[in-house]
């Protein structure tokens, strides 16, 4: 289980928090992918 209680979400930079409903990304983007910033990271579901 990922551990991503403290970490930003990646589109608002907001710290997540453990009630929020996250959507975690694995690294599936390629390097050379536009949005490589956006895998293997997290995000909220309502962003
Ligand atoms: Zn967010």
């Amino acid at each position: 289980m990922a551990i991503f209680l403290g970490l930003e979400c990646q589109l608002c930079g907001i710290a997540t928090k453990g009630s929020d409903r996250l959507f975690d990304t694995e690294a599936f983007v390629w390097p050379d992918s536009e949005f490589y910033e956006y895998s293997d990271s997290y995000m909220h579901w309502d962003c």
